[in-house]
């Protein structure tokens, strides 16, 4: 809970619920609510949730579904004179921007009526009635409370994207409604039913914008559905006549011509990633500063997950007179967040996908490569240009490349790693393989999941979850990296290790990489480096970062730059690393225990060597790396600063997959200890 919720310019305003009064506040943000397409399905959406238990709401982006409907279950009474509302979103960046919007409109202070809370960040208080929480926020909220029982509405909003997360909670949703709708109902869960009983019944809506409502209707036992006719207009779309293999030079060229050829309006370009987004921002923002007094001026937006929520708000803002906004984002700006003003789209035809490669003989990594989109992902993105007036849609492959992409994404839980939604399952008594879901995981994923989690000692033989397994889950981390923590404690440097991992928390990489600058990079960071490789080089710079802690911000930005390093994800470690520190109390690990200012690294390189023990290599004969527990082959990143390129042994956060299988953030750790620790693995966790 944040006392610090920030006041919105209307100031003091009242704690009610009478929303008749607040339309006197802001009538301008009141007149917005009224014109969105919902608005005329009101009535029916609040008498459909009045009536039944579940309610599927389909409608298209922008419609006014994620706004709108938490305010119409508070304002029609569908949440009880103080029961509380949740509302799901796969990304934090959504979940705390239209967090504020909703405040907005509500005319409260955020973190009062109106709340979000999201990993490592909440704003909430007791007075809180709606509350926007990422899917995994919510799935650890089960974990203190199996009933949800502070909630009376439940809204699991962005279904159609199928992440792991949404896609568990949906299926726990449903069991959750059997105990606690029908706690007397033999059918409706037995004997466990009973322990709904006594709390009210709990409404499910499930919002989804794209044409799969039927599979959810369906899993709810052919729950209604309302659709919510979205304002469309038409969009000419343009395929290129040859396949581009530089996407973001194409996106560049074609963002040149619309600017000097083509109707007003603002430019939408969907991209992959930060990384090619901020690349692409910085070129446009140099054509944009050559360009004469007179022409039409261009004004660069960015819009991806890790991106702080404040700077989303400038995509709201209206665009200054003879300007053209060009927003630079990821699929996020595909359904979660809609823009408006947009006339024009770029679409690269690319997204980032996480996808776990299983190897032939049991072991896998995850991966996060950039891929083509979906058929259904081109249409959400092309629908962006028509939300005002007619719109235009630059499509950078051909059409025989769209009519070869898959009709729509395979869900999440096909494709990616399971140790970590398994092992929050398990705190909650739940065994993945018997939950009944929308669709089920590969075999092969649950199998190797299993055993990642035995060799972290987070479950036994037997499948039951462990003592340390449960304190695993308490962490808001992956499994492994709790793993490192709990490690630390008996190597006495708890403050190093949650250093680190509160580093590799942060959402973008501490360490710049530029391949053509690599020389003058590795010069600026000689101080930093740690023989034994990536990690403990980290520990040295949050050390050094941490000097500074009484310069002004700009001189720490100015350090930062200086070694090449970003600030932003120092920034936020120090933050993770405080909320670490606060679950490290409730776990009784006591985080000031450190090993001090020597350089030897051999406790914090135990702790996380016990963590990544399934991302550990071993160096074959012929040089190369093959990994301890899988098969693969590995490469050492060439951005790595491990000083020994033939070390015996090393441990690595990731694999990453270009041309070759690279391990990244990487220590040398004695072959010994490995061996010793793999002799270990199999015999049961101490408890
Ligand atoms: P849906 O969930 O159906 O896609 P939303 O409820 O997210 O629709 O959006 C409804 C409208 O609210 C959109 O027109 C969007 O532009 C607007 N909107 C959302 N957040 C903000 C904001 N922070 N500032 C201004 N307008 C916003
Ligand atoms: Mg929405």
């Amino acid at each position: 809970m944040s006392k610090d919720a920030h006041s919105k310019p209307s100031g003091d305003m009242k704690r009610s619920n009478k929303h008749s009064k607040a339309a006197v506040h802001n009538p301008e943000i009141q007149r917005q609510r009224r014109a969105l397409p919902i608005t005329s399905g009101r009535d029916a959406i609040i008498e459909h949730i009045r009536n039944e238990d579940v309610v599927v709401i389909l409608g298209e982006t922008g419609s006014g579904k994620t706004t709108q409907v938490p305010q119409y279950i508070l304002e029609g009474g569908l949440a009880g004179d103080a029961g509380m509302i949740a509302i799901t979103q796969p990304r934090r960046v959504a979940a705390t921007s239209l967090a504020d919007r909703v405040a907005n409109e509500q005319e409260v202070r955020l973190g009062t009526q109106v709340g979000y809370s999201v990993r490592f960040d909440e704003k909430t208080s007791r007075s809180t009635r709606i509350k926007f929480v990422t899917d995994g926020m919510i799935m650890r909220e089960l974990m203190s409370d199996p009933l949800l029982s502070k909630y009376n509405v439940v809204i699991v909003d962005e279904a159609h994207e199928r992440t792991i997360r949404t896609d568990i909670f949906i299926a726990s949703l449903k069991t959750i409604q059997k105990q606690r709708n029908h706690p007397t109902d033999e059918d409706g869960g037995g004997k466990s039913a009973t322990k709904g009983a006594g709390i009210p019944p709990l409404k499910v809506i499930i919002m989804s914008a794209t044409m799969d409502a039927e599979k959810f209707s369906k899993f709810f036992d052919k729950a209604s559905i309302v659709y919510v006719k979205g304002r469309t207009h038409p969009v000419e779309i343009f395929h290129t006549s040859q396949h581009q293999a530089d996407y973001v030079e194409a996106a560049l060229k074609t963002f040149y011509q619309i600017h000097t050829d083509r109707p007003d309006g603002d430019v939408l370009i969907f991209l992959p990633g930060q990384e090619d987004i901020e690349s692409l921002a910085d070129t446009i923002r140099s054509f944009a500063k050559r360009l004469p007094h007179t022409a039409k001026q261009v004004l660069v937006c960015t819009m991806f997950a890790s991106q702080p929520a404040a700077q989303i708000e400038k995509v709201f803002k209206t665009t200054p007179a003879n300007t053209r906004k060009c927003i630079l984002a990821t699929n996020i700006a595909e359904t979660s967040i809609t823009i408006p003003g947009v006339v024009h789209v770029i679409d690269t035809g690319k997204h980032k996908q996480k996808r776990f490669l299983a190897g032939d003989t049991g072991g896998g990594f995850d991966t996060l490569l950039t891929r083509d989109i979906s058929q259904s992902s081109a249409m959400q993105r092309t629908g962006r240009a028509g939300r005002e007036s007619k719109g235009y849609c630059y499509r950078l492959y051909t059409e025989a490349a769209f009519k070869d992409m898959a009709r729509s994404l395979e869900p999440e839980i096909a494709r990616v790693g399971l140790a970590s939604p398994m092992l929050d399952l398990l705190c909650l008594d739940i065994e993945l393989e018997k939950l009944e879901l929308l669709d089920r995981p590969d075999e092969s994923n649950v199998v190797f999941a299993l055993k990642a989690l035995l060799f972290l000692g987070a479950i036994d033989a037997q499948k039951r979850i462990t003592p340390l397994g449960r304190k695993m889950a308490s962490f808001p981390l992956e499994p492994s990296h709790a793993r490192a923590i709990l490690a630390s404690k008996d190597h006495a440097c708890t403050r190093e290790v949650l250093d680190i991992i509160s580093v590799l928390s942060a959402s973008s990489k501490l360490f710049m990489d530029i391949t053509e600058k690599r020389d003058e990079i590795a010069e600026a960071r000689a101080k930093f480096k740690h023989s034994s490789g990536d990690h403990l080089t980290i520990l040295n710079v949050v050390r050094s970062y941490e000097q500074l802690a009484s310069e002004t911000d700009s001189a720490k930005k100015k350090w930062c730059r200086k070694h090449f390093l970003n600030e932003k994800s120092l920034a936020e470690a120090m933050a993770i690393r405080e909320q670490l520190r606060q679950v490290c109390t409730r776990c009784e690990v006591y985080w000031k225990v450190s090993i001090g200012e020597t350089v030897d690294g051999d406790p914090v390189l135990r702790s996380l060597a016990a963590a990544l023990i399934l991302n550990a290599a071993i160096l074959q004969p012929d040089g190369t790396y093959k990994q301890a527990m899988g098969h693969a082959k590995v490469k050492i990143h060439p951005g790595s600063l491990l000083t020994d390129k033939k070390a015996p042994a090393i441990i690595y956060d990731e694999l990453v997959y270009t041309t070759q299988i690279y391990a990244r953030g990487v220590s040398s750790i004695p072959k010994s200890d490995l061996m010793q620790m793999l002799a270990g693995a199999l015999k049961p966790a101490p408890q």
